[in-house]
């Protein structure tokens, strides 16, 4: 089959410079896939018959800073730069996730059978050609990631695969193909022996994708879910039925759901909605007519997510943001809530993520099935942005001390501050501008 595509000119460049010097020479991996789905393509892998030092010879800028033999080329579009790998073969993995040695592969093939899956395992030669050897067109045709060669050895092999499996799931919304499936199930413990920064970066990309709640189903039901969230398995099953509260879905199909429903593609966010109503499992009480409810259980949450933050090894500013959402998830969602209530809203959880936190509860709002209200997510927003611009604090008024010392005729002391405060409340609560001029008038008839 032969590809018909344009590709950037430095690419064609590099196919004709390793094949005027007598190399073979590839296009592979990711990028072939999104070649084959019309996606756009960003990342440019080659692989080659040259070893780096010969790599080296063609481009002399090159960067080689690694045991795998991969040589980075300056991307002359300004995108990631271009990485020309040798062939590679691997053997052994005694601690499924290292190999023992990389030894260089003889052919296209011996690098093609140690990639992850049938759909990353296709190549493209310099006459656009496509070398499909473990059915990966099929595969794409099917939407099935399904491992090259033996599953449970692949996963044995390096286990960040399986978590790859279902991230890679979770972007191009396929299926983990049954076999593959089976393979996670019976090694998912074995993802402890992964880097938690290596875990961590996979499940965001999951949080991140178009279909993060599939994508989350997909990890737990394939056992990784149990490892890596183990605190959300609890979550299934735990009941917020209530005679007061509507309440559709238990805690845990609840989370899921509101996941589904969080249009804002921040993995951050997302996993926040995830992770929201955690706390409920410890909190819920259920009284003997029926009520049930989860006193506090935002503080318990948040208690959670600081534990999976830390474990996850996510930077403090990602922590940071977890975990006042998940902290403050709990407003009352109307345009009537008093101005006062917004702005004891956005000192919590801080100006930079109020948009995040109103994109968490409206899924949290959706995700519990509830009917749609009165309230309008612009109007809603509006108001945020509207408090947003009025002061804060006293030091933000555009008036001081020194005027209304000034305009009353006083000494330093505390009369002056009075004054500073009832303006305060004149600009948060009685809609006076915060305006040199306006609060000077205000001040004068004060
Ligand atoms: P994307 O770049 O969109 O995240 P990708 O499939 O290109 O997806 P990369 O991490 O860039 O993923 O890897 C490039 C290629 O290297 C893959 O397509 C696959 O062929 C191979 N590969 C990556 N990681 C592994 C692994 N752990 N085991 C085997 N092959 C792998
Ligand atoms: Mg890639």
């Amino acid at each position: 089959m032969n590809i018909d595509i344009k590709i950037p000119s430095q690419v064609s460049e590099i196919l004709g410079k390793f094949q005027n010097s007598g190399f073979e020479v590839y296009i592979v991996g990711g990028v072939v896939r999104d070649i084959l789905l019309n996606k756009t393509l960003y990342d440019w892998d080659f692989t080659t018959n040259a070893i780096p030092e010969q790599i080296l010879e063609l481009y002399p800028d090159g960067f080689y800073d690694n045991k795998f033999g991969t040589v980075g080329i300056e991307n002359t579009d300004g995108g990631r730069p271009h990485e020309i790998t040798t062939y590679r073969t691997e053997t052994g993995y005694s601690d499924n996730r290292h190999p023992d040695e990389v030894k260089w592969g003889k052919t296209l093939e011996d690098d093609l059978r140690r990639r992850d899956f049938t759909i990353n395992s296709m190549a493209i030669n310099h006459k656009m050609e496509l070398v499909d050897l473990y059915g990966g067109q099929e595969d794409l045709k099917n939407k099935l990631i399904r491992c090259v060669g033996d599953a449970n050895e692949r996963f044995n092999e390096d286990a960040l695969r399986m978590m790859r499996a279902v991230r890679i799931a979770a972007q191009l919304q396929f299926t983990i193909e049954p076999v593959t499936m089976r393979a996670i199930q019976t090694n998912a413990s074995k993802i402890g022996q992964i880097s938690a920064e290596r875990i961590r970066d996979e499940l965001l990309k999951i949080m991140a994708s178009d279909w993060a709640a599939d994508g989350y189903l997909i990890l737990k039901n394939s056992g990784l879910g149990k490892e890596v969230l183990p605190e959300m398995e609890a979550a299934f099953g735990v009941e917020q039925k209530s005679p007061d509260r509507h309440h559709i879905y238990d805690v845990g199909t609840h989370c899921v759901e509101a996941l589904r429903h969080c249009a804002n593609p921040d993995p951050i966010t997302r996993l926040a909605t995830l992770l929201h109503d955690v706390g409920k499992v410890k909190t819920q009480k259920v009284f003997p007519d029926g009520r049930i409810t989860f006193y506090n259980h935002e503080m318990e949450s948040t208690k959670i997510a600081e534990k999976i933050a830390e474990r996850l090894r996510l930077s403090n500013k990602d922590e940071d943001k977890l975990l006042k959402l998940v902290r403050w998830h709990q407003f009352t969602m109307d345009e009537k809530m008093t101005d006062s209530a917004v702005r004891r809203i956005i000192t919590n959880v801080g100006s930079e993520y109020v948009k995040d936190l109103i994109d968490l509860r409206v899924a949290d709002r959706i995700g519990s099935g509830a009917a749609p209200s009165s309230w309008r997510l612009e109007k809603l927003l509006e108001r945020f942005e509207e408090v947003q611009k009025q002061p804060f604090s006293i030091p933000d008024l555009k008036i001081d001390g020194n005027d209304v010392m000034e305009i009353k005729g006083l000494k330093p002391g505390p009369e002056v501050g009075k004054y500073l405060q009832m303006l305060f409340i004149e600009v948060t609560e009685k809609g006076v501008a915060n305006e040199k001029e306006a609060l000077l008038k205000r001040l004068g008839e004060l």
